[in-house]
């Protein structure tokens, strides 16, 4: 039976900022969750839908697993200034996405981890049937906010989350130096604990995505909107996106948590995302409107942002241009209005009709009564 300490320290080494675990009993949250799913709250995200009592379960995805390992990595980054990140004529970029895929710098170390904790041992990053925010507020990393982000009190939210399930079980050390099972370890978390009164990310949120403190629905998230929705933004929610064109930050900015406590990790797998690059944080719009599929590729290989694809990110850089509202953007977008995708053909229409109806209306508005 390993110790916990031992677990910490071989974490700490193989380049993780934090880490803990806790017995592999039921999926905490379930309730929550298949709520959300009952809604519709998860779109378009039929993954999230499918085989639900697999994320509800560990022993379906590992039988006999004992502990659910959790580990996390802090991808703040600071450096890339806000005039910038807010200059509506460039396109904004998730934090998370700033560096390499997160996939491909956590997945091999987690997998590595898995291997010298157990013999048997499933790793997920993101993509597997694992509730990683759940387990991490369980293992007792932080809590989970009004945002539905895993708070950890001294670090905040910006963290790349991993899990690993394993058929050992691991030994929690208390205080005075003696050991008992996890098994006996008690769980101080309850819902939101360490938001209080705060409503800061719910209040900011641009496109009201949040029905409730810990619901988000969403069909109204940036993020999904940009990521994860495959056809077209709906037409009232795009003049709320602002200048975001793959993910969103903005519930994680604005919480107090990440203000006071988020800051960049020193571990060797964090590299991967330093330094952070202007052009990547923010790209120019007029840019991204002119990619091809060659450009597209070379410029985003081996980052999250290959996920959207190029009509993708074209679809929400269209968006972006008609939020600008700058002439500047009218002939990259009148070239798009020939592209091969519709798509990107019906977003740039919109942001040339939305960029005209803004110039009529400064003009009226300028104009002597
Ligand atoms: Fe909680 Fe406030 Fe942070 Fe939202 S902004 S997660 S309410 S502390």
């Amino acid at each position: 039976m390993l110790s916990a300490s031992l677990v910490r320290e071989r974490a700490l080494e193989m380049g993780f900022d934090l880490v803990g675990f806790a017995p592999a009993g039921p999926t905490p949250g379930a309730e929550r969750f298949l709520a959300w799913l009952s809604a519709g709250h998860h779109g378009q995200m039929a993954y999230m839908a499918r085989e639900p009592e697999r994320r509800l379960d560990p022993q379906r995805v590992l039988p006999g697993a004992r502990t659910v390992v959790i580990v996390g990595v802090s991808y703040e980054t600071l450096a890339v200034p806000h005039e910038i990140l807010q200059d509506p004529s460039r396109g904004r970029i998730a934090r998370y996405a700033w560096g390499a895929d997160y996939h491909d710098v956590i997945a091999p170390a987690l997998r590595a981890f898995g291997e010298w904790l157990a013999k048997e041992s499933r790793a997920y990053v993101d993509t597997g049937p694992v509730l990683e925010r759940a387990w991490a507020e369980r293992c007792g990393l932080g809590f989970i906010g009004k945002n539905t982000c895993l708070i950890h009190r001294k670090r905040g939210s910006y963290l790349f989350l991993g899990a690993v399930l394993v058929n050992e079980e691991l030994r929690m050390e208390e205080e005075i130096g003696t050991a008992r099972p996890l098994s006996q370890f008690s769980i101080r978390n309850s819902q939101f604990s360490g938001c209080g009164r705060c409503t800061r990310c719910l209040d900011a949120c641009p496109t009201h995505a949040f029905p409730a403190p810990g619901v988000l629905d969403a069909r109204r998230c940036i993020s999904y909107l940009t990521i994860e929705l495959k056809g077209s933004i709906p037409v009232e929610l795009r003049p709320l996106m602002g200048n975001w064109v793959f993910g969103c930050d903005i519930c994680q900015d604005v919480c107090p948590y990440v203000r006071r406590f988020s800051r960049p990790s020193n571990s060797p797998l964090a590299k991967a995302f330093y330094p952070p690059n202007v052009e990547r944080a923010a790209p120019k719009l007029l840019d991204l409107l002119s990619m091809d599929r060659t450009t597209f590729n070379a410029r985003f290989k081996g980052t999250a942002i290959m996920r959207a694809k190029r009509r993708g990110l074209i679809r929400n850089a269209c968006v972006a241009a008609g939020n600008w509202g700058s002439d500047e953007a009218l002939p990259a977008l009148r070239r798009l209005l020939d592209d091969e995708e519709p798509l990107v053909r019906e977003h740039a229409a919109w942001a040339i009709a939305t960029i005209r109806a803004c110039a009529a209306y400064t003009s009226h508005a300028a104009s002597p009564m």
